[in-house]
């Protein structure tokens, strides 16, 4: 697709990746409304019947400032996994006999909800022993520092997001970087192995984390998505990393489709439908590439766009 870049639009792209620079910090702020400036409104994808432009997406995955901050019901997922995010930003504990993995912070001031959430479903917050995160963007990781100094927990992070977290110090603390990691390591603990893929892009060291677990005597593989939401203008090195991204987590092997943001998964709408003794709405095979095709056609008509414009 390289060659429908013409030298005006590679400027337009750098002079968009500064006004990208410029918006992503204010989205990204904690517990803020996202508004028209953030996203443009255009171009429109449809997608299974519904459509989507990319601030609609930004604002589907972000909700209110309230949303971001409230705590949803904490709830068991599938097997030893669980949800203790916000109602719009997710917060994964998984669970094992030798301590706890806990993908996702979130923002810092969303810790000591996520504590809460721990303790409601019974367990304990100083039993995280591993904190792992989708992508470093302070909606998602911004609570690693907090968290460590509240349990101790080992921080592992992905080689290509290191400078970003690096730089992104909550209160002026340090952030926390105990092991870096590279596409394809393993983390374990306690018979739990998560495996990272490297699905950069939205951010260059967006990482999707998969596992596999237990229900009823039955085994089913775990994807815990990073964001595929493109950005507003699509670089050449962008263009090629979401060109391997999408690739990637079509080929996972997936029963239980999660993301970085509920919305990426449909919580709200599988987490009304759970029932004591009935199916588990989390376990959604044909919705393992729902969110792949929304992102993956957005992607391609911002390209488009891009290339008609000049
Ligand atoms: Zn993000």
């Amino acid at each position: 697709m390289l060659h429908r870049r013409s030298g005006r639009s590679l400027q337009l792209a750098t002079l968009g990746m500064v006004i990208t620079a410029l918006i992503v910090p204010a989205v990204a702020r904690a517990q803020t409304n996202i508004t028209a400036g953030a996203a443009p409104d255009h171009p429109t994808v449809t997608v299974a019947g519904k459509s989507y432009t990319p601030l609609g997406i930004l604002q589907r995955n972000m909700g209110t400032a309230a949303d971001q901050v409230e705590p949803f019901p904490p709830h068991r997922i599938v097997g030893n996994i669980y949800y203790v995010g916000s109602r719009t930003l997710s917060s994964f504990l998984i669970v094992t006999p030798q301590g706890n993995i806990l993908i996702n912070t979130i923002f810092e001031a969303n810790v000591p909800a996520i504590a809460k959430s721990v303790a409601q479903l019974g367990f304990r917050f100083a039993d995280v022993k591993i904190i792992l995160g989708n992508h470093a963007h302070d909606d998602h990781m911004e609570g690693d520092a907090l968290a460590k100094q509240m349990t101790g927990a080992r921080v592992v992070v992905m080689a290509q997001d290191v400078p970003a977290l690096a730089a992104m110090k909550p209160g002026g603390k340090r952030h926390p970087i105990d092991e870096v990691i590279t596409d394809g390591d393993t983390v374990s603990l306690g018979g739990v192995t998560l495996t990272a893929h490297l699905t950069a892009g939205h951010t260059p060291g967006c990482t999707t984390w998969t596992t596999t677990t237990a229900e009823n005597g039955k085994s089913y593989g775990v994807v815990f998505g990073c964001s595929l939401r493109s950005p507003n203008v699509i670089t050449p090195q962008t263009e090629a990393s979401l060109n391997r991204s999408f690739e990637v987590v079509r080929a996972l092997p997936c029963d239980v489709p999660l993301g970085d943001h509920p919305a990426e998964y449909r919580m709200l709408e599988k987490h009304a439908r759970l029932q004591p003794g009935g199916p588990n709405p989390f376990i959604d095979k044909a919705g393992c590439t729902t969110e792949a095709d929304i992102q993956e056609a957005m992607f391609h008509a911002i390209l488009d766009e891009q290339a008609t414009k000049h």
